[in-house]
């Protein structure tokens, strides 16, 4: 049921009450061209090479044309957006296409995002522009790769149009090229597609979605049935899976930049991949997305707890369905005791050590606090560390690290103490050293989507060169590996990234 919005006081806003999507339709394009496709997710989903080199496969993930069975809706949901309730949000430029099982058996949906207006729009254009879609295209294929919980990407189309954008917010407006992403996931069911039902008091729809979601996306739930149970169990599932998620960001040092309820999803998947960003020198406080510059509530080290804060919002919402909330209390301490396992985990396998005692919990605090302090590069600095000579441990595996000599020259004593105190830690295991190198080099990657990187492969795709994209993502899919002749994808951020657009600082309109 689509209600017009007041035109008066919200121009183009359609609320739409009593459904959980709309149907609607992508818009065409002038010219779809496949520019990058991810040749893993394609096989997954039963796509030859020649399905995907063919002009059907672009004009499909471009917008221009739908398979048999595909019918496409856009996804009604709310969301908290910096704190506040925001209302009605929905997807305003994503559209799903449908639901794929393949051979395994596997049931994915693809969605594309950027094919134009739907009900949801609001008075934005519906379309994204290719340097965010490069982005979200290589980005999700990266996490993957790192083994971090992620939505996909199938294909990255461009659309022949050019789309009008306020860049950076310097206040110029430019005109930019479209593309179309195809992202691909069990499901894109968000935290605000609940959040939003509860806000209307509509319990019915609440509820509905609730056993789809059940039924759908958490099969191993369905022998609980309906009802509270079932709810109780789910909604602690979903914390577990968002505490898990957590950590293996903090691992990895990745930013989500914009972590509102409406971009967390259901699964524990990272979704929305906007003016996220890596840490390049370790820095809990850094956060990518300029219009959060100065509150800092997405930051690095905050993430975990702006995800309890946001379970604390669908729990809220879930309310409706229970009697009392203590079985939502407990799925909230169920985030707790899972994201401190999964803390602890990380500090063993990033330290190579065979498990995590209290005081390594300190050891890790102390060598953050000294990364941050000595300004140093987090990749670079745990992927060394499994270098370190044990006799006679010093920093030269993890010279390349620093970015600041002053800001090196202040912390190398403390860092050095540092180094003394972890190889006596380790001599306190029998692991063999061959054996602790290959538990911390799975933790620890060799190769993140710098920033700097990923903004080189938006610059040369801009000029027409879509080398950057394809190379890029065959260096991201082996991130744990070496890859003798590609260091030059491993090295720190160069001097020249530290302050430019794209490298250092996004916006969140793209
Ligand atoms: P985000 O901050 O990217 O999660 O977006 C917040 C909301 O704005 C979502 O409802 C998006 O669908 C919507 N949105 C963002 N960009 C556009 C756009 N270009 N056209 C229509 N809706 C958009
Ligand atoms: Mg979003
Ligand atoms: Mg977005």
């Amino acid at each position: 049921r689509d209600l017009p919005g007041d035109p008066e006081t919200s121009p183009g806003v359609r609320q739409v009450h009593g459904a959980a999507y709309s149907r609607v339709e992508p818009t065409p394009v002038p010219q779809p061209r496949l520019l990058a496709y991810s040749a893993d997710m394609a096989q997954r989903l039963g796509f030859s090479e020649a399905d995907v080199a063919s002009d059907e496969f672009a004009r499909v993930f471009g917008g221009n044309a739908l398979l048999p069975g595909m019918q496409p809706f856009a996804a009604n949901y709310g969301g908290h957006q910096f704190g506040q309730w925001a209302g009605q949000l929905g997807d305003g430029r994503a559209i799903t296409l449908g639901e794929m099982i393949n051979a395994d058996g596997e049931r994915w949906e693809l969605q594309l995002k950027g094919a134009g207006p739907t009900p949801y729009s609001r008075s934005a254009d519906g379309r994204a522009v290719l340097r965010s879609s490069i982005r979200e295209f290589l980005c999700s294929e990266a996490m993957h790769h790192l083994g971090v919980p992620t939505t996909r990407a199938l294909s990255l189309v461009g659309t022949g149009e050019w789309i009008e954008r306020d860049m950076f917010y310097d206040g110029h407006p430019k005109m930019e090229p479209g593309a179309v992403v195809c992202r691909v996931a069990p499901s894109f069911i968000r935290f605000g597609n609940f959040e939003l039902p509860a806000s209307r008091n509509d319990t019915e729809l609440l509820r509905q979605l609730a056993d789809f979601c059940i039924r759908r996306d958490f099969p191993e739930l369905r022998g609980l049935g309906r009802g509270q149970t079932a709810y109780a169990e789910w909604f602690a599932q979903i914390c577990e899976r968002t505490a898990v998620l957590m950590a293996h960001w903090i691992r990895v040092g990745f930013v989500h930049g914009v972590m509102n309820t409406d971009n967390m999803s259901i699964l524990g998947l990272t979704i929305d991949y906007g003016p996220y960003g890596w840490v390049d020198n370790f820095d809990p406080g850094w956060t990518p997305n300029t219009t959060d510059r100065y509150q800092r509530r997405y930051r690095f080290g905050q993430q975990p707890q702006v995800a309890y804060w946001n379970l604390g919002r669908l729990a809220g919402s879930l309310s409706l369905l229970f009697d009392d909330t203590e079985p939502l209390q407990a799925g909230l301490r169920r985030f707790v005791s899972t994201y401190l396992d999964a803390d602890r985990e990380n500090t063993a396998r990033k330290l190579g050590l065979a498990d995590c005692r209290e005081e390594d919990t300190a050891l890790m605090q102390q060598l953050q606090d000294l990364l941050t302090e000595g300004e140093i590069d987090m990749t670079l600095f745990f992927r060394g560390l499994a270098d370190i000579d044990v006799e006679a441990p010093d920093l030269s595996p993890m010279q390349d690290a620093f970015y600041d000599p002053m800001r090196r020259e202040a912390v190398e004593p403390a860092l050095r103490e540092w180094l003394g105190r972890y190889v006596a830690r380790l001599s306190q295991q029998d692991l063999p050293a061959d054996q602790r190198r290959e538990r911390m080099n799975a933790a620890n990657p060799r190769f993140v989507l710098r920033n700097y990187l990923a903004q080189q492969a938006i610059d040369r795709a801009t000029e027409g060169d879509i080398d950057g994209v394809t190379e890029l993502l065959e260096v991201m899919r082996r991130p744990y590996d070496d890859q003798p002749g590609r260091e030059a994808y491993a090295r720190r951020r160069p001097d020249w990234a530290r302050e430019r657009a794209g490298c250092s600082m996004l916006s969140c309109s793209s």
